[in-house]
């Protein structure tokens, strides 16, 4: 692909933009017209500003599609459907994004794209996948699902025949490519200067959103499944707070309407406090963007006694949900699964999409292969699972 340029629609993002965002965006966040464009340079839209166009060339990607059919945590094996999946987790996400960049003044269009964008290199079966693909890859660098979505959004997404992939703004490519921890896998690894320096407080309330959403929906999700048992989630603090806020307000509520009322609680707690704990924290009369966004200030953040509460909460969610035995089996099979497709790939390259035949001459076999599985829902990878094996 092409350097990071720095073309600008800056100078033709259309007036009505231009009026909004000085009506309604703080200084810190950021405007479409201070945007660094995108790689190949396109003529602006009559009604869209460049950041919408991202939000919007992101969901109507396949890859983007394909998260309904893609775990977040749970598979649903065995379970039932009430779960959320990684595309339900997602919208999740978003809601809660854009309401704290609203309040805050934000940039919302970049806010939405960013968080749409930020799940999409997932492999099939979450990280039992993404721990399968990282082994299988690990002579090739290994696999992380965060350069993965750069690698969709740079390479492998073909919307036009004039580029590669999607022509992302490169303030989107910049809130992703700092996910990365694993340089070797990411194509932009070579600009990483570049893209460190453009940094957002909208990625930043993106990072925040993403927790709120699983720290909030997990416990649900278990707790309907049976895997832990509300008498369990009493003992965390952050949940016994929200639940003693819940009783304040309702009386005599079943278990279920409880987990429900909780849950929301659990939200608007994190929401409300981050917010606040923020706006404190940006009420300096000249914060700037970079002031903001400078990786590590903790601008964007909860009150020291919330974060406390969250990493309490995150900590039982690791030991008793994400490494619960009905999970953790579920998740050697298809751990298992998943190497025995690659090596069939491997040894038979002739049984894969003509595209990523052509695909592993550019990149390698190992990485064509690790490319076509990490496009697969979790429903597809079972059945070319069990076509190939016989099993
Ligand atoms: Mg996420």
């Amino acid at each position: 692909m092409g350097q990071l340029s720095q073309s600008s629609e800056s100078a033709s993002t259309p007036d009505w933009l231009l009026a909004r965002e000085a009506a309604l965006l703080a200084p810190y966040a950021m405007a479409s017209a201070h945007s660094r464009g995108r790689v190949h340079p396109e003529p602006p839209h009559l009604y869209r500003g460049p950041f919408q166009r991202d939000r919007d060339r992101i969901l109507h990607c396949a890859a983007f599609r394909r998260l309904a059919q893609k775990t977040q945590v749970f598979t649903g094996h065995g379970l039932g459907d009430y779960h959320r999946t990684r595309l339900t987790h997602t919208l999740e996400g978003t809601s809660i994004a854009r309401t704290i960049g609203r309040v805050l003044r934000l940039n919302e269009d970049l806010i939405e794209a960013l968080m749409l964008l930020h799940d999409i290199g997932h492999p099939p079966f979450g990280h039992a996948g993404e721990d399968a693909l990282d082994d299988c890859l690990a002579g090739q660098g290994g696999f992380d699902h965060n350069a993965q979505a750069l690698r969709i959004v740079t390479l492998l997404a073909q919307r036009t025949p004039r580029y590669p992939g999607l022509n992302l703004s490169q303030e989107v490519l910049a809130g992703q490519a700092r996910r990365v921890k694993n340089s070797v896998a990411n194509p932009l690894a070579g600009q990483s200067g570049l893209l460190a320096r453009i940094a957002t407080v909208e990625a930043d309330v993106v990072d925040a959103a993403d927790s709120i959403a699983y720290d909030s929906h997990d416990p649900d999700d278990a707790l309907h499944y049976g895997l832990i048992s509300l008498a369990e989630l009493n003992e965390v603090p952050l949940w016994a707070l929200a639940a003693r806020q819940v009783r304040a307000r309702h009386a005599n509520l079943d278990n279920r309407e409880l987990r429900q009322a909780v849950v929301h609680e659990l939200i608007n707690l994190q929401v409300v406090d981050l917010i606040q704990t923020s706006q404190a924290r940006l009420g300096g009369a000249d914060v700037t963007a970079t002031d903001a966004a400078t990786s590590g200030s903790g601008v964007i953040g909860m009150s020291s006694e919330l974060t406390e509460l969250c990493l309490g909460l995150e900590r039982f969610l690791y030991e008793r949900v994400y490494r619960h035995p009905q999970l953790l089996s579920a998740r050697s099979q298809f751990e298992a699964q998943l190497r025995t497709l690659f090596a069939v790939y491997l040894a038979e390259p002739e049984l894969l999409p003509p595209k990523f035949q052509i695909w592993a001459g550019t990149f390698g076999l190992p990485r064509a292969i690790g490319d076509y599985i990490a496009g697969m829902t979790d429903r597809f990878a079972l059945a070319e699972h069990g076509r190939l094996s016989g099993g």
